[in-house]
C-alpha cells in the first residue's frame, strides 16, 4: 500500500510534501511529484503537507485517480 499524488500536483508542485517523508521516497517529475510506491511507508505525513490535496491513499483512489499509480510506477522504473 502506498499513497499516491493526483492532478491537482499538476497545476501547483509545491512541494512541501517533499521534506516532510520520513522516507525521503517523494521526487520532483516534469509535470508533477511523485511517491514511489516501493518505498513510501504509508505514514501519511505528506497528505497534512499537500497544500491542494493532491495526495490520496492507494485504496482510496477514484478510477479518475487511478492512472496517477501507473504514473508513479513508470516514473521510478518500477514497471
Ligand atoms: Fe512519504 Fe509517508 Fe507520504 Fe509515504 S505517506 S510518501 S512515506 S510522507
Amino acid at each position: 500500500m502506498a499513497f499516491v499524488i493526483t492532478s491537482p500536483c499538476e497545476s501547483e508542485k509545491a512541494g512541501e510534501c517533499v521534506t516532510v517523508c520520513p522516507v525521503d521516497c517523494i521526487a520532483e517529475g516534469p509535470d508533477q511529484f511523485y511517491i514511489n510506491p516501493d518505498v513510501c511507508i504509508d505514514c501519511g505525513a505528506c497528505v497534512a503537507a499537500c497544500p491542494v490535496d493532491a495526495i490520496v491513499e492507494e485504496y482510496e483512489m477514484t478510477p479518475d485517480e487511478e492512472p496517477y499509480l501507473d504514473k508513479a510506477e513508470k516514473f521510478f522504473g518500477n514497471i
